[in-house]
């Protein structure tokens, strides 16, 4: 048994974004942590397969896609969920696009895309569950930033940009909600490899720059963000709120690593 302020027992989680990568590694952590979990994203087959992942763990789930550049299916998701478990406690935003080119090459309608996911999406999903979360006077949202939200990465503008954008969202958030029992955090995962990114990181020089400017010299693992998410998700993070929490080997604290 751990540390009764840690743990989640009775709480329910909603991950958004919690099918793949970083979110379904999240959802895990957050299951064996005690809570209830509900990984969800787009695809069917992969909500199917996370939600019976949880179940496996021995806590309760549904099965229930969502998209978040819809604000009517995460209105769906928020409703099946207070069915099932009378209301959410936790929210992780973990959806998320990301495209490398040349910013005066981007199309304009893929700069609205990553938008439309990374930033508007998080404000859909935050707006949904935190009105829910306000009413029941308790609350834990994290979002999913990047290190661009804090440092700009070569031709990944319109992720950058949304990106920093989300860090802005979690303060404003963060200050709104604060005496609402409603805590707004961020994540700022550094470099991990998933299906999202493998294609950027593998054999390339950017992976290899990657590898360089980390202190501790390897990519993080995914299970590696879990401890955080875990406190931040937790009643132990009742006086922490619009802080960006940096799990990244030691980039941001580095300069020269050689
Ligand atoms: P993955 O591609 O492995 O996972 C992305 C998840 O988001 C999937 O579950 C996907 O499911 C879901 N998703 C995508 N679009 C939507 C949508 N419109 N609505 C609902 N769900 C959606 O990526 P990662 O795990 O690497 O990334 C997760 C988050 O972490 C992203 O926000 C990313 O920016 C961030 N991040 C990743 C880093 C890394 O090094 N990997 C570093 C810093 C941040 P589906 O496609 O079925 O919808």
């Amino acid at each position: 048994m751990g540390h009764p302020l840690l743990d989640l027992t009775n709480k329910t989680a909603v991950v958004i974004g919690g099918t793949s990568g970083i979110g379904l590694a999240l959802a895990r952590g957050l299951a064996q942590a005690g809570a209830n979990v509900i990984p969800t994203g787009r695809r069917k087959e992969l909500v199917q397969a996370a939600s019976a992942e949880v179940a496996a763990l021995g806590r309760r789930s549904l099965a229930q896609t969502c998209d978040v550049t819809d604000v009517a299916s995460v209105e769906r998701l928020l409703q099946s969920v207070c069915t099932e478990f009378n209301s959410v406690q936790i929210l992780v935003n973990c959806a998320g696009r990301i495209m490398r080119m040349p910013t005066l090459e981007v199309p304009e309608a893929e700069w609205n895309a990553i938008m439309e996911t990374n930033l508007n999406g998080t404000l859909r999903a935050c707006r949904v569950f935190g009105r829910h979360m306000i009413e029941e006077r308790y609350g834990r949202i994290i979002n999913i930033g990047s290190l661009s939200s804090l440092v700009g990465l070569y031709e990944v503008a319109a992720y950058a940009a949304s990106k920093a954008a989300v860090a802005s969202l979690t303060k404003s958030l963060a200050i709104e909600w604060a005496t609402s029992g409603v805590c707004v955090n961020a994540l700022i995962p550094g470099v991990l490899r998933t299906d999202l990114n493998a294609a950027l990181l593998d054999g390339t020089e950017r992976g290899r720059e990657f590898l360089m400017r980390t202190p501790m010299h390897r990519f993080g693992k995914p299970e590696e963000l879990v401890g955080a998410a875990v406190f931040l998700a937790s009643d132990s993070a009742s006086f922490v709120t619009g802080h960006l929490l940096v799990v990244d080997g030691g980039i941001m604290a580095s300069g020269v690593n050689q």
